[in-house]
């Protein structure tokens, strides 16, 4: 069936793996591609019972529990392997910076980069799906962000503004299923935020029920993800103790991020 970039729709599917990664599997008739896979154990069992045919890897950095499972896939599949140009990775078929693309599945991905948690970190960015799609790793989380292992607070807050500004419709595919302990931290942050406590009663809900709290939209992160929100006065209160005029969002990142490595 004939396709043009940016109509073809393909089906986007969370492997776990490891406590709590999701690999995200793409499918597409049965072709496929996964992103972040570190191990290459779940893939498989989900290519064999969907029949699928794995053509293409994206990694967003360079950590195990995203590229460990790299070499197997490509070795048993020739599936072409995409990743950040900055970091060392093996099996890598093309390296990618900030403001290249990549086709995948008839689908162009915008490479944008997000050092902070890694020094090389990339995202993907799917514009002409419709919703929008972000692959974003370890950088921003459902109601929380990465560390910052190998990068400073200031590389963070520009790497969360550049994913900020994208559509509200965006679905946020993180790699992580963080989610309810960020939320407990958020609400430590802005108890009187509306739709953070909705957010945390739904989130809940889908855990009891066994369900993936992930994708959110970027629209749910702007209104609810502290990490996201160094601009609100309650944000900066938490953090300062009260609210601030002239506004350093670098520092009150840094102190909400201290915070929360602190959190238990
Ligand atoms: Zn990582």
């Amino acid at each position: 069936m004939p396709s043009s970039p940016g109509s073809s729709a393909f089906t986007v599917t969370p492997l776990p793996a490891f406590n709590d990664n999701y690999i995200w599997l793409l499918a597409r008739g049965h072709e496929a591609a996964v992103v972040d896979p570190g191990d290459a154990a779940p893939v498989r069992r989900a290519l064999d019972r969907l029949n699928l045919r794995l053509t293409a890897i994206l990694v967003t950095h360079h950590h195990g529990d995203h590229v460990g499972g790299v070499l197997d896939l490509k070795s048993r599949t020739g599936a072409t392997v995409v990743g950040p140009a900055g970091e060392d990775i093996e099996g890598l078929d093309r390296r990618l910076r900030g403001g290249e693309h990549v086709d995948v599945l008839d689908t162009r991905f915008e490479v944008i980069d997000v050092p902070g948690h890694t020094a090389g970190h990339i995202a993907y960015f799917a514009a002409r799906h419709t919703p929008p799609l972000l692959f974003c790793g370890d950088t921003l989380f459902a109601c929380g962000c990465g560390r910052l292992f190998e990068g400073t607070a200031r590389q963070m807050v520009a790497s969360l503004d550049a994913l900020a500004v994208l559509p509200a419709s965006t679905l946020v595919h993180c790699a992580h299923e963080y989610t309810l302990s960020n939320i407990r931290f958020a609400l430590t942050v802005e108890p009187g935020n509306a739709a953070l406590r909705e957010r945390a009663a739904r989130d809940e809900a889908a855990r009891h029920r066994g369900e993936p709290t992930v994708p959110s939209t970027l629209g749910l992160e702007l209104a609810t993800n502290p990490f996201l929100r160094c601009d609100v006065p309650d944000v900066q209160a938490s953090v300062t103790g009260r609210t601030v005029d002239a506004v350093d969002r670098t520092a009150i990142f840094a102190a909400l991020r201290e915070k929360k490595n602190n959190f238990r």
